[in-house]
């Protein structure tokens, strides 16, 4: 029989399924053909029968490398239904389970095996591949592997070892949904795909009309859209502090619009949302923490009111309009001063090397010139603070200590920002202290006197208000009577070293790794410089797209490298245009 019958005959038979959508026939041959294979195309595209078919008529068993559980189940399940021998290996099984599935596997009795990446650390699993006959390789979920993607996953860079255990690695298909060149590059290079088929599909929205606004004025052309176009609108902005901002001005409007940002409280997020859902309100202003698994299919609207950091987050964005296939409208809203403002933002997010360096420095200095016996107290710090004591502009700082934290040199929290930092000293004044302590046996105050002198020791007690109130369980504002009183009677002498103004973050920072030479520490941010210029790169090509005379979708699609030849959508800002394609905009 010709492979071009057995796979239509599988596909009908096995599957069920009538005919193929646009490219996984293609997909499928180049699989049996021995290729190595990259497939993108989004969620619900049909990504698995791309491995599943093959699998059928391959013989032995394809490995399928999955990250999570109940995806793996939900996938088995559905093979077994379909009388597909498949399994799953997981760490949640019995023992017995497990071993069952590892006698099916060796005596090639399961088409498809899932396991997660983990799996392919044990010891047993390699060994039991090495007797296995394995012809193909799925990797689903491919983007994991990338740092660049949204879901790194350590144990994915794991993958390449296990090509070890083969004596000819078999052909490799990689799948994801995350169309961008830069994770699919990056998936190429990890997995090690020898010249791979790529195949992007199906992330044409044609009912979406695109079009950008170059204006200084975004606030008239915000109203101006929503007054002209009917049904719902999400609207995002940059900042939490706009989110409100705009928000205000379009109910003093009369929009039934409602805030959303990720510094909400989660109930509060949660009825906004159900709002919007139930169309009690009309327009949603948000930060891009709105969207996530938010499947409102009558969106009319979506406005970016300042440009995205990366193109594939504005296509995210947007394509929350019209899922339900009827006209929408997507339009990016840009100025001059977008540009500046984003390239703040990301500066914010990957200090310099050298400012690390420079923190680093501040805090051993700070620690050293205190000496040894105050070693275990932390050090207090603003941004602000820090950022003068650097000659720095304060934005990055809070970044700079929050990677110092995730590389476990510092430990980290923030205090109340009404917190005071005080110095305690008890007085040598026994006598007296005797006597009061006994006249306050069961007091707050004596408590508190006792919780002093035992912390204290012949030494002053550093601490915070906070800190000491949550320590004895006292109440702020009775803490500070106490201690006045305790004062009072000359039995401790007390210090306000800082007081931490409100409305600031105040950092108290302990060094918990042994302070070392910067030389011995900078290789864990030498990540840093390639992450900002890879940053950077990802606006510069936004830029690009909202400054360029092209047809939007076009522009969209040949990013995503699902379009190479010149095709046009027809209807969007350009398309539509009265002006010649080729004409500069004006
Ligand atoms: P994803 O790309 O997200 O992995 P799936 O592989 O889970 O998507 O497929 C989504 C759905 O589409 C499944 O229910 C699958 O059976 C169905 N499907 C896949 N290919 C076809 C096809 N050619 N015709 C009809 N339905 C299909
Ligand atoms: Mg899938």
């Amino acid at each position: 029989m010709p492979p071009g019958n057995s796979i239509t005959e599988v596909l009908n038979t096995t599957f069920g399924i009538s005919s193929f959508r646009p490219r996984q026939e293609e997909v499928i041959t180049s699989v049996l053909a021995g290729h190595d294979t990259l497939v993108v195309m989004p969620t619900g595209g049909g990504k698995s029968l791309c491995y599943q078919l093959p699998a059928i008529l391959l013989p032995g068993t394809t490995l399928v490398i999955s990250p999570l559980i109940s995806l793996m189940k939900d996938q088995v399940d559905k093979l077994n239904v379909l009388g597909i021998a498949a399994a799953a290996l997981n760490s949640s099984q019995q023992y017995t389970e497990a071993k069952n599935i590892y006698r099916q596997f060796e005596s090639g009795e399961i088409k498809l095996l899932y396991v997660a990446p983990e799996r392919l650390e044990s010891p047993s699993f390699l060994e039991l591949l090495e007797r296995t006959s394995i012809s193909l390789i799925a990797i689903d979920e491919a983007h994991c592997i990338s740092q660049w993607g949204h879901d790194f996953r350590r144990s994915y860079r794991r993958i390449p070892q296990v090509y070890a255990s083969f004596e000819k690695r078999p052909p490799v298909i990689a799948l994801t949904a995350t169309a961008t060149p830069d994770v699919r590059a990056d998936i190429v290079k990890q997995i090690q795909l020898t010249d791979p088929l790529e195949v992007v599909n199906g992330f044409e929205r044609p009912n979406i009309r695109y079009s950008t606004l170059i204006d200084e004025q975004k606030d008239v052309r915000l109203i101006d859209l929503l007054y002209s176009v009917a049904g719902s609108a999400v609207v995002y902005t940059s900042s939490r502090a706009k989110v409100e901002k705009l928000t205000m001005t379009l109910r003093q409007l009369g929009f039934a619009a409602e805030s959303y940002h990720a510094g909400m409280p989660m109930e509060q997020r949660e009825e906004v949302q159900n709002n919007f859902l139930q169309g009690k309100s009309r327009v949603i202003v948000a930060t891009s923490a709105f969207g996530m698994g938010i499947d409102k299919a009558d969106v009319r609207l979506v406005i970016h009111y300042d440009i995205p950091a990366t193109l594939e987050a504005y296509y995210q964005e947007s394509g929350r309009a019209g899922r339900d296939g009827n006209e929408a409208l997507a339009t990016l809203l840009y100025n001059k001063g977008d540009e500046r403002a984003q390239e703040f933002l990301i500066k914010r997010d990957y200090p310099t090397l050298y400012d690390v360096q420079a923190i680093y420095g501040v805090l051993c200095d700070s620690i050293a010139s205190r000496g040894d016996a105050l070693f275990e107290e932390p050090l207090y710090f603003t941004a602000a603070q820090l950022a003068k004591k650097i000659d720095r502009e304060g934005s990055s700082i809070v970044r700079i200590l929050e990677m110092l934290g995730e590389q476990e040199i510092v430990s980290l929290s923030k205090i109340n920002s009404d917190s005071a930092r005080l110095s305690i000293e008890p007085t040598r004044d026994r006598v007296r202290a005797e006597e009061y302590l006994y006249r306050a046996k069961n007091s707050m105050n004596g408590q508190l006197f006792r919780f002093i002198n035992s912390q204290a020791g012949s030494q002053a007690l550093l601490t915070t208000s906070d800190d000491l109130s949550s320590a004895v369980q006292i109440e702020r504002y009775a803490l500070t009577k106490s201690l006045r009183s305790l004062e009072a009677l000359g039995l401790l002498t007390i210090k306000r070293l800082m007081n931490f103004s409100s409305d600031t973050d105040v950092f108290a920072i302990r060094l918990i790794a042994p302070i070392q030479q910067w030389e011995d520490i900078r290789s864990r941010f030498d990540h840093l410089e390639s992450a900002l210029e890879h940053s950077m790169t990802k606006l510069k090509q936004i830029q690009e797209y909202a400054l360029r005379w092209e047809c939007r979708s076009a522009a969209i699609l040949r990013y995503f490298g699902e379009r190479t030849v010149s095709w046009k959508c027809g209807k969007c800002d350009v398309c539509s245009s009265k002006f010649r394609t080729e004409q500069e905009p004006i």
